[in-house]
């Protein structure tokens, strides 16, 4: 059933993809690209995080191209790269595109001309960048994909994300816990978000919460009033907030503005969750939803601790950093790269070696333990 329907899908994203408009170019390039060594081979045999320690490095630059600097996590991401890059011995060129494709191929067309060794992306539209990744492979730079999977390119040498699939496995279960489903007579109502069609990553979440909840739809235990259950229908353009919201206030106007009980939203992740808490505080009068969401955004665990989202998913960014940064020694010292997932994640050209790490549930009860103990947030960010 999983891969039924991720493969599915992923036909329907990929038709859909779309190229975005113009962006500013960065700097332009100086030096030619010095000729990089091979992608090391993967093994499976993987390090826990914890024990990744990267191989010193002499001064080498790595770029890391970030989508925008609009979402918290990107914020967060590109930052601890930097710093983990910068405290192994790396030089780092950082740069965000402002969620524009065409800003994030001028970007690494740029890393490419300034001699980067190693290229590390997190992609805008993961269909756009085969392009410019052959230049990147004709340049023999090894490309490391971090968090979204870049798509039908055989230049990305690694992956590195959360295990995508798990992070909607999660929220379908909590919902279904939640409303206790398997007891419970129902039916409940529920309306369900995801995100950016252009994302890999939107695919797994949703297949795997819909994996959890379809058969709870099929039975008809579960109602989606909206009738918009396809992943074309359910998509949030860009992962925005502001679509989120606009879609939640047209759904409740339509369909709960009688006063028809909704029992829960399906958020892929917080932006989302964000928009139709909104939507929900201005226009909805009944007994407030179970809302899912994903990455623990600040605004996000505040509504969480005044109970206006159940649940989100914490993906610590630090331990992804960590990673890729290890990543990043092994490939470039021609040493064995740890990897953990060899099956997953096939970007149509073939599946691209993956290390996957751990989602975990967060909610009101565990947030204290997960990211302030952590040092992830302090009290003082959730005021
Ligand atoms: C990331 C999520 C994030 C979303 C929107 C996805 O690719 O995996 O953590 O919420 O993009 O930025």
């Amino acid at each position: 059933m999983k891969k039924k329907l991720l493969s599915m899908l992923l036909c329907s994203a990929m038709a859909a993809s779309v190229l975005a408009g113009c962006g500013e170019a960065a700097a332009p390039a100086e030096e030619a690209a010095p000729a990089a060594e091979e992608a090391a081979p993967a093994t499976e045999e993987a390090a826990a995080p914890e024990e990744a320690a990267a191989p010193a490095a002499g001064g080498q630059k790595v770029g890391v191209a970030m989508p925008t600097k609009d979402l918290q996590r990107w914020n967060q991401d590109g930052a601890n790269m930097k710093s983990q890059l910068e405290a192994a011995g790396y030089e780092v060129d950082l740069q965000y595109a402002n969620n524009d494709v065409s800003t994030q191929v001028s970007q690494i067309e740029n890393m490419i001309a300034n001699g980067d060794q190693i290229l590390v992306i997190a992609s805008i539209d993961g269909s756009s960048l085969g392009t410019v990744l052959a230049q990147a492979k004709e340049a023999n730079i090894p490309v490391i994909a971090y968090d979204r999977l870049i798509m039908e390119t055989d230049a990305v040498s690694y992956y590195a994300t959360f295990d995508n699939y798990k992070v909607g496995t999660i929220q379908g279960e909590y919902i279904r816990d939640a409303l206790d489903l398997d007891n419970a007579d129902g039916p409940f109502n529920i309306e369900i978000f995801t995100g950016d069609p252009a994302d890999n990553n939107a695919l797994f979440f949703y297949g795997g919460a819909m994996d959890v909840l379809k058969p709870y739809i099929e039975k008809g235990k579960l109602n989606v009033v909206s009738g918009k259950v396809d992943f074309a229908d359910v998509a949030t353009p860009e992962w925005k907030t502001e679509n989120a919201q606009n879609r939640m206030e047209n759904i409740i106007s339509s369909y709960y503005a009688d006063g028809t009980k909704l029992d829960a939203v399906l958020c892929s992740n917080d932006s989302t969750a964000l928009g139709v808490e909104n939507a929900l505080a201005s226009s909805y009068n009944g007994e407030w939803p179970v809302i899912t969401g994903q990455d623990c955004d600040m605004a996000n665990v505040k509504n969480m601790l005044q109970d206006k989202q159940s649940m989100s998913v914490f993906k610590d960014t630090r331990e992804l950093a960590k990673q890729v940064v290890k990543m990043c020694g092994q490939i470039l010292s021609n040493e064995t790269v740890d990897v953990n997932n060899t099956s997953d994640y096939d970007n149509g050209k073939g599946v691209v070696p993956t290390f996957l790490c751990d989602p975990v549930f967060a909610d009101k009860d565990n947030y204290k333990e997960l990211l302030i103990d952590s040092g992830y947030y302090s009290e003082a960010d959730l005021q």
